[in-house]
């Protein structure tokens, strides 16, 4: 297949500066959990990137000096030689495949807490860093002076690394954004007070890199299009500032003051695009190409900002984490086979727990080194069948690359249609993007022909043996628990009204209660915020109460926490935190402080209970017997059944399942310094 002209603009190169991009494809700087801690990691992660299209790879946040540093969370470094001999590994991977790379250099100002250098934060002034309790030290002239001087000596590491793009970076709160905040800088020098005092730092920073990386290498910038709040930066002197720098940078990578809120939100929350117009009206200040994000996944989205002006270059983070062959996929015309990015944000929230990056949709994200594993090539298999019962997530992945390998694959699932959890949970409010992981590998098992599946067929253990295939997978998924055992309660509640209890399995298979419901959310992530929404929408008085601190507590690693309270409250849903529901007769709940014990008792019809799920592995423990070891099958159980977990969980266990099947795999390299 080849590529449709419809397509042939994105695949333009651009120039930027003294360098030139292959394409339009750009991979803006995103976190990873790797960082300076896990950097063969991070090289074949990025390498892979340049190899399936993407015509700038950039590294995530990159900290010029020890004064930047964001441990528990592992951001890339370039203090020393040791740096530039780790990051140099992955520019020469990029560039192998003729793309260029990107470095985001970056101080964290009062934002970090330097739990590891130690070394005492700085900022325009003295303030708390939001997560420690820790207060900056005020920037004086020299403090001033000697950061322009680290910026300096980082830009020349960057070029020593062989970098081709080297940003400056005063947005997302960092230091240099503290610069251009009307509140926050209260200097009196030539540092603050008006607009252009406020961006002098900025300037300085600007043309120092420059001469700093000489004349092959280009300097970004990365900006906000619409300020970082009024008090703050406006929008309107957003654009004044970027009046003021217009032509300084070769490129102007756009971003938006809302990070959670916005330029990275879940898709619950925000659509594909949403920072067009911000972007198409800030970019009319510079001649200077220009790349912006938007979880952009469809190439008709990104043709049309193209040909519009919007962008000269097509930014992506998630996208090209679900797939880091989506250039290439489009360039080939396989435009069915874009693993489309969910907007889950389970890839940040990895990040946020200080783990390497993981993705829902593509389970090869991370495992590049460690595992040797490529998103889009498996060995093949050894040619026999394999009968995966359940088409779940887990299922699906494993048939999808069972069948890529060479398997004859029979795929049966109880349910009349396929997606187990993903199905169900996509039906949700705000989940529908979910069903990407369904229809993805969906439309993928179409093109195999030894792939079948059989919908409306519920597997007993003697037709499983029946079946006689060679291999078994068992993948038959969770079930929410009725009894309220969870986090909290290590046994069933004690008095409770069964008649008038739900789990998620009853509202999402269409039990739509009305009147008074309390609902008990001890999980801690999205469906019992979701579930509160959707009963609260169809009429009912919801009464949230969660164990946690706040709703859907977890969420705060997918930057959605605050947005999933406010939408609770917006909708008049009570939120009880920090209580555990005691019982429920059904007229009455009884909940309790989780640290006095104190308790109280509001009315409520139905109880919905959102606290742990039961591994459906009945089918599997039959098949393999009493000692878990069915002599005459070969049969292994995977995803939910196995261990119940989040969607990307599931996925990734059909992927090795079906990847490692009759393959004595090597054991997975460790990522480390040995001394
Ligand atoms: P996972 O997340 O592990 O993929 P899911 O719960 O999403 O798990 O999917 C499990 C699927 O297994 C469901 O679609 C369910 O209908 C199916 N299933 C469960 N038991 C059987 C069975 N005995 N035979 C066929 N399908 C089954
Ligand atoms: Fe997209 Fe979710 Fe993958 Fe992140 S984890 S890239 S949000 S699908």
């Amino acid at each position: 297949m080849s590529l449709s002209s419809r397509y042939q603009v994105l695949f333009e190169p651009v120039k930027i500066g003294p360098v030139t991009a292959p394409n339009r494809f750009y991979q803006v700087p995103h976190c990873t959990g790797m960082g300076h801690a896990l950097p063969h990691t991070l090289a074949a992660m990025r390498a892979m990137k340049a190899e399936g299209g993407w015509g700038v790879v950039c590294t995530e946040y990159c900290s010029l000096h020890p004064s930047s540093d964001d441990q528990p969370h592992p951001f890339a470094s370039l203090w020393d030689e040791g740096d530039v001999r780790n990051l140099a590994a992955m520019t020469s991977q990029v560039h192998e495949h003729g793309s260029l790379a990107g470095v985001e250099l970056w101080h964290g100002g009062s934002y970090v807490a330097n739990l590891a250098s130690r070394v005492p934060t700085i900022g325009v002034r003295s303030m708390p860093s939001p997560g420690e309790p820790v207060q900056s030290q005020r920037m004086d002239r020299r403090d001033i002076r000697e950061f322009r001087r680290w910026h300096v000596a980082a830009a020349r590491r960057a070029r020593q690394a062989e970098f081709d793009i080297v940003y400056v970076y005063p947005t997302h709160g960092y230091l240099l954004s503290e610069f251009l905040s009307r509140s926050l800088n209260d200097r009196t020098d030539e540092y603050g007070g008006s607009l252009e005092n406020r961006v002098r730092l900025i300037r300085e920073v600007l043309e120092e890199t420059r001469e700093a990386v000489g004349d092959e290498c280009a300097v970004a910038i990365r900006f906000s299009a619409d300020g970082h709040g009024e008090d703050h930066l406006s929008a309107e002197e957003a654009h004044d500032a970027v009046g003021l720098l217009a032509e300084l940078p070769d490129l102007w990578d756009f971003v938006v003051g809302d990070y959670y809120g916005e330029e990275m939100a879940t898709s619950r929350f925000v659509a594909e695009g949403s920072l067009e117009e911000r972007v198409a009206n800030i970019r009319r200040l510079t001649r200077k190409p220009v790349v912006s994000v938007g979880r952009f996944t469809s190439p008709d989205t990104m043709v049309r900002q193209v040909r519009a002006g919007v962008l000269d270059l097509v930014g992506a983070a998630r996208p090209s984490i679900a797939d880091p062959f989506l250039p290439r996929k489009i360039r080939e015309g396989r435009l069915d086979e874009i693993r489309e990015c969910i907007g889950c944000n389970i890839c940040y929230a990895h990040n946020y727990r200080g783990a390497a990056v993981r993705c829902t949709q593509n389970p090869t994200m991370g495992e590049e080194w460690r595992n040797g594993w490529h998103p889009e090539r498996v060995a093949p298999g050894d040619g026999g069948s394999v009968l995966v019962v359940g088409a779940g997530p887990a299922g699906l992945e494993a048939a999808h690359i069972l069948g890529k390998r060479g398997y004859t694959v029979a795929l049966a699932d109880a349910a009349q249609e396929a997606g187990g959890r993903v199905t169900l949970e996509s039906a949700l409010p705000g989940l529908s993007e979910w069903r990407r992981v369904r229809d993805y590998r969906l439309t993928q098992i179409r093109t195999l022909p030894s792939v079948s599946l059989y919908l409306g067929s519920r597997l007993s253990a003697a037709e499983v043996r029946e079946f006689g295939a060679d291999h078994v997978f068992i993948a038959t998924g969770a079930s929410w628990r009725r009894d309220g055992v969870g986090r909290w309660h290590v046994r069933p509640i004690g008095e409770l009204a069964h008649e008038a209890v739900l789990t998620p399995d009853d509202i999402m298979r269409g039990a739509r209660p009305g009147g008074r419901v309390t609902l008990f959310d001890d999980d801690h992530f999205y469906l019992g915020p979701v579930i509160a929404l959707l009963l609260a929408s169809i009429g009912a008085q919801v009464t949230y109460v969660t164990t946690a601190g706040s709703a859907g507590e977890w969420s705060h690693y997918t930057g959605e926490q605050d947005a999933t309270q406010r939408q609770l409250l917006e909708r008049g849903i009570d939120i009880h935190t920090l209580r555990t529901v005691q019982g429920f007769d059904g007229r009455e709940v009884e909940t309790a402080c989780i640290y006095s014990g104190k308790t109280w008792r509001h009315a409520a019809a139905t109880l919905v209970l959102v606290t742990s799920r039961e591994p459906q592995d009945q089918l599997y423990r039959e098949l393999v017997g009493e000692d878990a070891s069915a002599q005459d099958l070969d049969v292994q159980r995977i995803g939910d059944c196995r261990q119940p977990a989040l969607i990307a969980h599931a996925v990734y266990a059909g992927h090795r399942a079906a990847r490692e099947l009759s393959i004595d795999f090597p054991t997975p390299r460790r990522d480390r310094v040995v001394l």
